[in-house]
């Protein structure tokens, strides 16, 4: 897949105090990026660039900032509003209402500094009416990915989508039906999950269902995504040759989470994408406002005993995921937000971001986590996640170096689509 450039903005140049590539190196001071059409056609000191430039080219100077390549959310519910509410209560709004809702998450996202999304599931066609919209010009945005509905069995996770599929036949005619009404990738619910009446520890497909998802998504040039909270469909999705894993929890059926070394030697040796979604299930959301109101003065009796459960309840998933990188999965591993369900608000990747460097990634690792690497796991590596030669011109620039201190990527000075200057 790549990406082509319309509208895209003349000439200019963008100068920052700091520029970290994305590659793995260290940041390079006084670098300037100069951008032509919308895309990268050098990488330089100021002074070089300048040389380089056409006189009259138009310098954008960022100050002391650091200039990242734009972040890539890979698991985003746009429809969903992340205040709170229950599946219940947010399906329970129509459809026109939910577009409006997307519209609004997506100026959300893109305002901090994510300029790339995949939309992981709405209801009907309102994940690929976002995308059109989004297309034409009628609303701002991430570029964006959409799977259209999530495929779910019979009462599983997402039904209220209306996509449900039971067997091989009716899985493969889903998928057929999806990329026709034109998804980008296969998204399905592999797991029980947080949808009333399903159970998250539990399976909901078979190897073989899977397989047949996969067979057919590649068959038509789509990857495949599947949601898998418990071991069992985590075993079902790697030996179905799914392209990437969410959540990856190694959930019991009896809701207890029981990391499997067999299981994360299979997932290393596979190759298998896996995006551990960490702020939604450690409440990242509720554990900084608690933490926020504790450094304040603010917090009462109950709202620390509430931390303190949330903090150790945390804890356990952190500790699972700190034991999936004795197995050499870093460049596997990419943040997703899950924004839109409970209350995941749009506009932040960085809680997943820290929650990385929270088990172990350096701040450095976790940034490619969420640009490089997240841009070949969802198959845009030729257009997007680093600052190079020949890439679409998605930047986005930070107050500090986030290579140092990750806390950096909360603190969003600009941020650029294609070249054009987007906050
Ligand atoms: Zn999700």
């Amino acid at each position: 897949m790549s990406i082509s450039l319309d509208a895209a903005a003349s000439q200019c140049i963008v100068r920052a105090g700091l520029l970290a590539d994305g590659c793995g190196s260290a940041p390079r001071s006084d670098a300037a990026v100069l951008i032509d059409e919308g895309r990268i056609t050098a990488v330089d000191t100021t002074a070089a660039i300048t040389a380089k430039a056409s006189p009259d080219t138009q310098t954008i100077d960022l100050g002391d900032a650091c200039l990242a390549p734009g972040l890539i959310d890979g698991h985003t519910h746009l429809s969903l509003a992340g205040d709170g509410r229950l599946y219940s209560e947010m399906f329970s709004e129509t459809d026109e209402m939910m577009v409006l809702t997307g519209a609004l998450n997506l100026h959300r996202h893109l305002q901090a500094g994510i300029t790339t999304i995949r939309e992981h599931g709405a209801r009907n066609r309102v994940g690929f009416t976002l995308k059109d919209g989004l297309n034409r010009g009628y609303i701002p945005g991430p570029r964006m990915q959409v799977s259209g509905r999530p495929i779910t069995c019979t009462g599983g996770h997402f039904h209220m989508c209306n996509e449900v599929a039971d067997g091989e036949d009716e899985i493969r005619r889903s998928v057929r039906r999806l990329v026709h009404e034109g998804a980008d990738y296969i998204k399905i619910m592999a797991s029980g999950g947080g949808t009333e009446g399903t159970i998250p520890g539990r399976a909901s497909y078979s190897e073989a269902e899977l397989h047949a998802a996969v067979h057919e998504a590649h068959h038509l040039h789509r990857v495949t995504a599947a949601h898998c909270r418990a071991s069992e469909s985590m075993v079902n999705a790697v030996k179905a040759g799914i392209d990437l894993m969410e959540h990856a929890e190694f959930l019991e059926p009896d809701g207890e989470l029981k990391f499997d070394p067999e299981l994360a030697q299979m997932m290393a040796e596979c190759g298998i994408w896996i995006s551990p979604t960490l702020q939604a299930w450690c409440r990242w959301p509720q554990v900084t406002q608690l933490r926020r109101q504790r450094e304040q003065g603010l917090a009462q009796v109950d709202d620390l005993a509430t931390l303190q459960s949330l903090e150790k309840r945390a804890e356990k998933r952190l500790d699972v995921m700190r034991r999936m990188l004795d197995y050499c999965m870093k460049e596997r591993i990419v943040p997703g937000t899950d924004s839109g369900v409970n209350d995941l608000a749009f506009g932040h990747l960085d809680y997943d971001l820290e929650l990385l460097v929270e088990v172990g990634f350096t701040p450095g690792e976790a940034l490619e986590s969420a640009t490089r690497i997240s841009a070949e796991a969802i198959g845009l590596a030729d257009d997007l996640g680093t600052i190079e030669v020949g890439k679409v011109a998605d930047l986005v620039a930070f107050d500090g170096d986030p290579t140092r201190d990750i806390g950096a990527v909360s603190r969003v000075v600009a941020v650029f689509q294609a070249g054009v200057r987007v906050r």
